[in-house]
């Protein structure tokens, strides 16, 4: 038996924040997962005075979830709701688990609060795939949180947890019964679950729970109250899953026999909340801007819900019927919300299929007119096949790389996976992206383990075809086939069959088609491998029996899932289930349409017997088609039951789409582009951004000026280069504070030309500033007509307590002979200067160094001064001081940029040095100027 106590965590924010303060550094990303206060999250300072705190969790690492919107989608959401407080919460890297662990720091604090779980009145978790649900138990218990419900539910002082998202239908396996040693019965890894869109349901519940807190309310009140009154509302513990004994093949085993509600007031099924109308809520505007290198800059809207079409392996599609669409009109507000506040360039349309959109011409043309890049995300083949001038569209607009799903190797399989997908049109569909000579293709595959060798032959055959046409074509597309394992996901179709692909590992066919895809110079990649299917599935089939497992896997095993599932993995849960009286065959085996399945009392809108009759037809390979309507082609609703009235129906059977612009209009949009009006941007870092990337200060640069100025927010096109870069992109660089200068670009327009005038944008420095945290714009220069070729640039270093003065003497002074820069030291007023040799200073990485001794006015003892170029190589240097063993403390280093500097062109004054007599050859480019009449060594010299 193993501990199930929860740990024994720091409860105090301050000790909490300390120890971050005192920490970040051994952390990974420099602990900047951890840090909070992003642009568009919450002051910590409403905290306090909040009437509901709500904790908005991922089970998933900070970096892995930066590009979601689901948790970002919460926030909004929520903040809707007058009085609620919101902060984040996320899985630890690996590497930081232990270290908070071992500090008593709890897993899930509240990155911009720092205040522990406990301190708030809701734990939402925004549960996005199955595997995620692995990493609940230990994220829960080392967060001081007791496991079970049955254990919290009277205790005032721990929040409710909740669960919702994409996953929230498939959670059976959190809420089974779990045997404790003395027979104790406990229940419930979460209070409750919100299957469906969230949209209304978490404002309904977080309106009853702040009337519950204002009225004393018990949290088992709070639970019964949301019965009826939030949409999707489920209790697991209010419905009893009961089994009876069955006999098979002379062997006995349990099978679930009936699903019953064990309260009056409790609906069963429950029934998914579906936003019908799109364009009653708003789609992510003020999502925060992450500290993640990758995505700054990127924001995605949706466009659209649900998906027409009946893939039977599709949870997504059968989860969210029927299709909906926001309109352009919505999408344009948003978008142009979400371009200000979230300093954006690019725009993601999302949705399951962009393709389907009534308005995705208008949309393409009128978005991209304010947007530089719109990324279409998720087409399909077929849609594409009819339509030519959209791969061109994609050309244009920049967009190269695109992604299809094939799925089946062959029409039979694809028949068996419903894609409605014939080889001519993916031929057809190829052509045109070749044709328009596309970066990269992705194409997804999916192996059913029903693969026979005609299919394989005509995989052969198509990949060949394939390859002619990309010859023909004479592009240079990188083609990639990506093939995965089949998942069959509860509330499908393919729910009743047989999971082929957990139960046997065919690697002979995943060869097979490898070797098709590489004879024919296309390339293949494998995602995801099988343990991490046969696990997947055991947890999206299995049922409330396999809760202490998933327990024992958390807390007995320590296994977090990062992204992949060990083999040992998968052989501890054979050991679980032997042990438990189980086998994968008690879940993975096919299932009759009689059959109770754990996941009963949820009603995702398609009755079961809709889903067994497509089950029948996919196992026949017969297929029928979905029921958007497009040009040419009659379709009818198949009676799935998704669509509320018969108005929605008629809607998605009679769909037309707008007819495409004209080429000219989206080429003239695209030549407009290319007059752009530069924006150089001194900006001045806090200490307390240093270690944020530099590109992230920029976007939050172009985000306040979005924001004080809306009138320009269309014309922003994109920072187009900031220090970093000047120099030469090194992070050693990247974690100077101080002076940097950022260029931003517009287009060149009326609008812009009059709003960034140098006189204009000084009288708005003081608006545009009351957008900026961390950092403060000290000049706006339009069209710079110099040359941004930094030469020189001047930095205040300063070091830990524990590393010594006489410790950077030496290791400068190596560091200069090493590298062969002659100097001569000097001793001044208790410091040291390096005087570099003017001979030597042509090609030095250094020009001026000095030491300056500790005195009141440097808050952390001696500070180093160095006027370096561009060859200093500050890694090595810093690696030298520090000393391998504790080179991730690197990063303690305060270096503040203090100035950059040229090389002077016009030597026409020949105007010398009044100190050194030597002539002045620098110019100040920002920051500190050199004094007049002294060259820049004197003029740092003197200070
Ligand atoms: S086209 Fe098929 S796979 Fe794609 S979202 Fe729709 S149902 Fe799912
Ligand atoms: S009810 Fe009919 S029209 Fe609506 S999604 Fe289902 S099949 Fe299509």
């Amino acid at each position: 038996m193993f501990c199930t106590m929860p740990a024994d965590c720091l409860k105090s924010s301050s000790e909490i924040r300390q120890w971050y303060e005192e920490k970040y550094y051994s952390l990974s990303i420099a602990g900047l997962w951890l840090k909070g206060g992003e642009p568009n999250t919450m002051s910590p300072a409403l905290f306090s005075e909040s009437e509901v705190r709500f904790l908005i969790c991922r089970l998933s690492t900070y970096r892995d979830v930066s590009a979601s919107i689901s948790h970002a989608l919460i926030a909004q959401i929520a903040q809707e709701t007058e009085g609620v407080f919101t902060d984040f919460a996320f899985l630890p890297p690996p590497k930081d688990l232990k270290i908070m662990i071992d500090a008593k720091i709890p897993l899930w604090v509240g990155t911009t609060t720092k205040e522990p779980p406990c301190a708030f009145d809701v734990i939402g978790i925004s549960n996005s795939f199955v595997l995620e649900m692995l990493n609940l138990p230990k994220l829960l218990l080392f967060s001081g949180i007791p496991l079970y419900k049955s254990e919290r539910i009277d205790q005032n002082t721990i929040p409710l947890i909740v669960l919702g998202g994409a996953n929230a239908a498939v959670t059976q396996t959190l809420h089974g019964t779990v045997n404790e040693q003395g027979g104790k019965n406990h229940y419930g890894l979460v209070d409750a679950v919100f299957i469906g869109e969230g949209e209304y349901a978490v404002k309904q519940f977080l309106e009853i729970v702040k009337q519950g807190k204002a009225l004393g309310w018990t949290k088992a009140r709070i639970l019964k109250e949301c019965h009826g009154k939030v949409d999707g509302f489920y209790e697991p513990d209010k419905y009893e899953h009961r089994y009876k004994t069955i006999v098979q093949n002379n062997l006995s085993a349990q099978e679930l026999s009936e699903i019953a509600p064990k309260a009056p007031y409790v609906s069963c099924p429950v029934k998914s909340a579906i936003v019908y109308d799109l364009d009653q809520t708003r789609t992510l505007e003020s999502g925060p801007i992450w500290y993640d290198p990758e995505n700054l800059g990127s924001g995605s809207i949706q466009i659209s819900n649900g998906c027409p079409c009946f893939c039977s392996f599709c949870a997504e599609s059968w989860e969210r019927k029927p299709y909906r669409e926001r309109s352009l009109a919505k999408l344009s507000e948003s978008m142009k919300k979400a371009k200000a506040l979230q300093g954006l360039d690019t725009i993601n349309l999302m949705s399951f299929n962009f393709n389907t959109h009534t308005e995705l011409y208008p949309m393409i043309l009128s978005f991209y007119r304010e947007i530089t890049n719109v990324n279409l995300k998720s087409q399909r083949f077929d849609l594409l096949s009819t339509d030519k001038f959209l791969a061109e569209v994609q050309r244009i607009i920049g967009k190269t790389t695109v992604s299809c799903g094939m799925e089946g190797i062959s029409e039979r399989l694809r028949r068996y996976l419903h894609k409605n997908l014939t080889e001519d049109q993916i031929y057809t569909a190829c052509e045109y992206l070749f044709e328009n000579g596309m970066r990269e293709l992705k194409i997804f595959l999916i192996y059913t383990g029903l693969e026979n060798k005609e299919d394989l032959e005509e995989f052969s055959r198509f990949v060949e075809s394939l390859a002619d046409l990309k010859n023909l074509s004479h592009c240079k597309t990188r083609v990639i086939f990506s093939l995965t394992r089949l998942y069959y996901p509860p509330h499908t179709p393919l729910q009743f069959d047989i999971c082929k692909t957990a139960l046997e590992e065919n690697k002979k066919i995943f060869i097979a088609i490898e070797n098709i895809c590489k004879v024919n110079a296309m390339e293949f990649r494998e995602s995801a491998s099988h343990e991490d299917t046969w696990l997947m599935q055991l947890l999206a089939m299995g049922d409330r029996r396999l809760t202490p497992a998933l327990i024992r896997s958390s807390i007995a095993d320590d296994f977090i899932y990062y992204n992949t599932v060990p083999k040992q993995v998968k052989k501890n849960w054979k050991i679980y289930l032997e042990e438990s009286g189980l086998s994968e065959n008690d879940f993975f085996q096919k299932k009759s349409e009689e059959r109770i399945l754990p996941w009963d009392e949820i009603d995702t809108g398609i009755t079961k017997h809709f889903l067994w009759k497509e089950y029948e037809r996919s196992i026949n390979f017969t297929e029928q088609d979905y029921c958007l309507g497009r040009e040419g082609i009659e379709v009818n609703c198949t009676g799935c039951g998704a669509c509320p009235t018969a108005t929605h129906k008629k809607s998605l059977t009679q769909h037309t789409t707008f007819p495409p612009f004209l080429r000219e209009d989206i080429k003239h949009v695209a030549d407009g582009k290319k007059n752009q009006i530069t924006l150089r941007v001194i900006a001045e870092i806090d200490p307390v951004l240093r270690l944020i990337p530099k590109r992230f200060i920029g976007v939050a640069i172009a985000r306040s000026l979005m924001m004080a100025l809306p009138h320009i927010t269309p014309y922003y096109y994109a920072l187009s280069g900031y220090i970093g870069e000047f120099i030469d992109g090194k992070p050693a660089v990247d974690f100077a504070y101080g002076i940097n200068i950022y260029h931003l670009s517009f287009l060149s327009n009326a609008i812009t030309e009059e709003a960034l005038q140098r006189e204009t944008l000084a009288g708005k420095i003081a608006g545009i500033q009351k957008y900026c945290s961390g950092f403060s714009i000290h000049e706006l220069i339009p069209e710079p007509t110099d040359k941004s070729d930094v030469k020189f640039i001047l930095y205040k270093m300063q070091f830990p307590p524990d590393i010594s003065e006489s410790l950077i003497e030496q290791t400068l002074g190596k560091y200069l002979h090493d590298t062969y820069v002659k100097h001569t030291l000097l001793k001044r007023g208790g410091g040291i200067i390096f005087k570099v040799n003017e001979k030597s200073k042509k090609k030095a990485s250094v020009i001026y160094a000095r030491i300056d001794a500790s005195t009141a006015g440097h808050e952390n003892g001696f500070q180093l001064i160095m006027l370096v170029t561009q060859r200093f190589d500050f890694r090595s240097f810093l690696a030298a001081c520090y000393g391998f063993e504790r080179r991730r403390e690197i990063i303690r280093t305060k270096i503040e940029a203090l100035g950059y500097y040229r090389r002077k062109i016009d030597l026409i004054e020949n105007k010398k040095c009044v100190v050194c007599n030597s002539f002045i050859h620098e110019d100040t480019f920002a920051g500190k100027s050199a004094k007049e009449n002294q060259c820049l060594v004197c003029s740092i010299d003197a200070d």
